[in-house]
């Protein structure tokens, strides 16, 4: 049989609906648009979904047709010119590239456009029009999507990760390129069937590796077990985009059978429902972590911000993890980071060793607190360019944009020119500050940190700054998801 032709792209954005910095053609070019046979270089052998394909295509003998790889960094709103764009060049590359017999696609999943609510699902419909309905899709979603009906409709098969922090992205990319490589071979027909429990959990709690996540994955996994059964999927959603599709999703694919799909997704959803307390908490407050900073006679705490996050769409530019560590007696500490191109800008004018008087932070919005005037010393310019160690992202360079580090009183602040999620030792390291020897490392994050930096962490805290990623959902101003539903109108 000859090597059958198989599109392969990426194009993935988690959209926070509260954000007030909008993803432009602008901001998307400065994440990467990544074209053609370049996809595939720049892919192989990282942790990601892309890097599956390639695996599982040498492993069924596909041919791949690399089209397009864009990873947008979270933030606001798709702009209708980006997002119509962005679908330009996928559209038009399947189109030059057919004949195919195949499309996998690496996807979010809480892509949110000016124009189209559900960015997801709009993006394979149109796909799905243009190719017909015997070319088969498979997609992989994120942990975090928000899955529409629209999307189940359009694909033939669709699968999430199985691991919150990310760190089976490649695993999961594999496993759709086989599974598309039974389909082509005609070994199974795919039937799914998608549950949406009246959830909408924020993720602090969502990490894979403790209840109430893990409890569903078990089960989820078991179900997997099943002869009849292809894939079983437990999205936990994204809740800051503020769509109808807001939330929790279970996605049951078995082989041509849809009642016990039917079955196991409404089981999982019952579970789900039942587990629903174990998603709430887990932060603590400003007093909370002090308290905790005092009675530490040694050892080191990871100190982690969960309202600025910025790969849930924070802004990266509150300073009150800066302010309260001021505060504290602990260090040395080290802080990642802070988005502030002015303050990066005058930090260059400067020099590496020159004393700056700067007003860091606070600047994007009113919601992530005020700036802070501080004084510090330039310690180290860099291009904020580095590798990621892992396990999450192994392999795939992480790009901060230019970068100052700042010694202010005996913490080492990073402030950057972009605002991505400190998920990675490198970002310490290639910044010249030794995570290991820091008393606190405070980050800006939710639960992808756990991955690299739980290994090295006595204690973790994660703590309520003010903003838009946080834990208390009745702070955001919801307009469009689905209602009545837990934890805002039930209880
Ligand atoms: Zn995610």
């Amino acid at each position: 049989m000859a090597r059958r032709r198989v599109a392969i792209a990426e194009l993935s954005h988690e959209t926070n609906s509260f954000s007030s910095v909008p993803v432009d053609l602008a901001f998307v070019e400065r994440c990467g648009i990544v074209r053609g046979p370049a996809v595939i270089e720049q892919a192989r052998d990282t942790a990601t979904v892309l890097a599956g394909f390639i695996d599982a295509a040498a492993e069924v003998e596909l041919e791949l047709v690399p089209l397009l790889s864009v990873w947008i960094t979270p933030a606001g709103k798709v702009t209708r010119e980006a997002y119509e764009t962005l679908l330009a060049v996928l559209l038009t590359g399947i189109e030059r590239a057919q004949p195919l017999d195949g499309v996998l696609l690496a996807l979010h999943g809480a892509m949110v456009a000016e124009h189209v609510s559900d960015g997801d699902g709009e993006l394979l419909r149109r796909l799905r029009a243009l190719i017909g309905s015997r070319v088969p899709i498979v997609a992989v979603l994120d942990l975090h999507a928000n899955i529409s009906p629209l999307m189940v409709q359009q694909v033939d098969l669709l699968l999430g990760y199985h691991t919150y922090p990310h760190v089976d992205q490649r695993e999961q990319g594999q496993q759709a390129g086989r599974l598309l490589g039974r389909l082509l071979r005609g070994e199974i027909r795919p039937t799914t069937v998608l549950v949406k429990p009246p959830m909408l959990p924020t993720s602090q709690r969502m990490t894979s590796d403790r209840p109430p996540m893990r409890l569903l994955f078990d089960r989820a996994r078991a179900m997997e077990h099943d002869p009849r059964v292809l894939d079983v999927t437990v999205a936990g959603g994204f809740p800051p985009a503020d769509v109808p599709e807001a939330g929790l999703s279970i996605v049951v694919t078995t082989d041509n059978d849809p009642a016990p799909a039917q079955q196991l997704a409404d089981e999982l959803a019952a579970l789900a429902w039942e587990l629903r307390h174990g998603f709430l908490g887990g932060v603590a407050t400003w007093e909370e972590a002090a308290a905790t900073i005092r009675a530490m006679i040694r050892g080191s705490l990871v100190l982690v911000d969960i309202a600025d996050n910025p790969w849930s769409g924070g802004p990266g530019d509150s300073v009150e993890l800066l302010r309260f560590l001021l505060q504290q007696q602990a260090r040395p500490a080290a802080l990642a980071l802070v988005r502030d191109p002015e303050v990066v800008a005058h930090c260059r004018q400067a020099g590496v060793r020159a004393t700056v008087d700067v007003v860091l932070g606070g600047k994007t919005d009113s919601l992530h607190g005020p700036p802070l005037r501080v004084r510090g010393r330039v310690r180290l310019l860099s291009d904020g360019r580095y590798i990621n160690a892992g396990p999450m992202h192994a392999g795939v360079t992480a790009d901060l944009g230019r970068t100052a580090v700042l010694a202010i009183e005996g913490i080492a602040v990073l402030v950057t020119e972009r605002a991505e999620s400190p998920i990675d030792l490198n970002v310490f390291r290639s910044h010249g500050i030794e995570p290991t020897e820091q008393r606190i490392l405070a980050l800006k994050g939710k639960g992808h940190f756990r991955a690299a930096f739980e290994p090295i962490a006595e204690q973790v805290v994660l703590v309520k700054g003010p903003g838009i990623t946080g834990s208390d959902l009745t702070r955001l101003p919801f307009r469009n998801i689905r209602r009545p539903i837990w934890p805002l109108d039930l209880a």
